[in-house]
């Protein structure tokens, strides 16, 4: 089987990057991506718009031309695509690596779904977009109850209940309410998450003043049934009428696949490594971009994970 210089796990943003880097220096390398190409942007909600401006989603120094000055899903999806058509990147779509050992120094062995590769490094690019954060209630499980959300449609005159208070959750609430869904908002904490836009938290704050969005602070939900959701509120048990659950609780990085590739995690459940070379505690097995935060997902993003490409790939060349 073939033997690369760098083996990259995930087309992202910041696997394509990486990949990038490792072409600039001559360095052999093979991306191996378990969907499509940035198979988590091709996951967003349909008419998603990023927070940040085109010029910072930018890879290999390509320019990110969009009308507006934040791009929307189908604008990346393009421009991401274009890019690896320039580069001509070497990447093995529909593959998933389900192993990584390592045979002796600078010799690892990549067991995918389909082969077995060797690479003298490899770069973890995994995300955390694959692993919802669950809620572990009763009922969770039933098809109603959505992680992902895509296209508001599917929503219209049903009565659906919004789990979270971050960007995910908010912007479900309010595109579903705009196409005519009764929408329900249970939030864990007293407000409105810190971190959603600053153009949109006038939008939700003014809906729920309103009336025309219900919101129940400081509430959770206990559990779910086929027409109706259990909800704990300061004011006591409630049981609403629903025909969808659409929990936006968060994502995190898929731990058990960083386990079994021995990575060691610290006691905030972030994997360890060197931040100048991305090195984790097995020489040659680097992390990049947004799965070096575990839980912290708000840490990394496009804008200032972009740069590992550059930390790993030097450090690859003087070691
Ligand atoms: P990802 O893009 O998640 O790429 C990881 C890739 O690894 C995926 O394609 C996945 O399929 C693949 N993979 C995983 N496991 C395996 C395996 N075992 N084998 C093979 N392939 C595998 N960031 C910003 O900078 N700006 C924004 O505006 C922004 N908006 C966001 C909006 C939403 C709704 C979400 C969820 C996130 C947003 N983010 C934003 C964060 C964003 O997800 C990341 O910044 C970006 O996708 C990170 O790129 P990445 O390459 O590190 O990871």
């Amino acid at each position: 089987n073939s033997q690369y210089d760098v083996l990259i796990i995930g087309a992202g943003p910041i696997g394509l990057a990486c990949a990038i880097e490792a072409q600039n220096v001559g360095l052999s390398y093979l991306i191996v991506e378990k969907g499509p190409l940035v198979n988590s942007l091709y996951h967003y909600p349909v008419f998603m718009t990023f927070f940040s401006t085109s010029q910072k989603l930018e890879i290999g120094g390509v320019p990110f031309v969009s009308i507006s000055n934040k791009p929307n899903r189908n604008e990346a999806l393009e421009y991401y695509r274009r890019v690896a058509e320039k580069f001509q990147l070497n990447i093995n779509l529909f593959e998933e690596v389900r192993q990584v050992t390592q045979l002796a120094a600078n010799n690892f062995e990549i067991e995918t779904d389909k082969t077995t590769y060797h690479a003298k490094n490899v770069i973890i690019a995994t995300g955390f977009y694959d692993v919802p954060v669950m809620m572990n209630v009763l009922g969770e499980k039933l098809p109603k109850v959505r992680h992902y959300y895509q296209d508001p449609h599917l929503y219209a005159f049903s009565k659906v209940l919004v789990i979270g208070a971050n960007n995910s959750a908010i912007d479900v609430a309010l595109e579903t309410y705009r196409k005519g869904a009764d929408v329900t908002l249970v939030i864990r904490g007293s407000e409105i998450g810190s971190y959603v836009k600053y153009w949109v938290r006038p939008d939700i704050e003014n809906r729920i003043k309103e009336g025309e969005i219900k919101a129940y602070f400081n509430s959770e939900v206990i559990s779910i049934a086929e027409d109706t959701v259990q909800i704990k509120t300061p004011e006591g048990e409630l049981a609403i009428e629903n025909d969808f659950v659409l929990a936006m609780t968060g994502y995190q990085p898929n731990f058990a696949l960083l386990k079994k590739l021995r990575v060691e995690l610290d006691e905030n459940h972030s994997p360890k490594h060197n931040p100048e070379t991305m090195e984790t505690n097995k020489k040659g097995l680097y992390l990049a971009g947004v799965v070096c935060g575990g839980m912290d997902t708000h840490k990394w993003f496009i804008e200032n994970s972009r740069v590992h490409a550059e930390q790993i790939v030097k450090h690859i060349v003087e070691s």
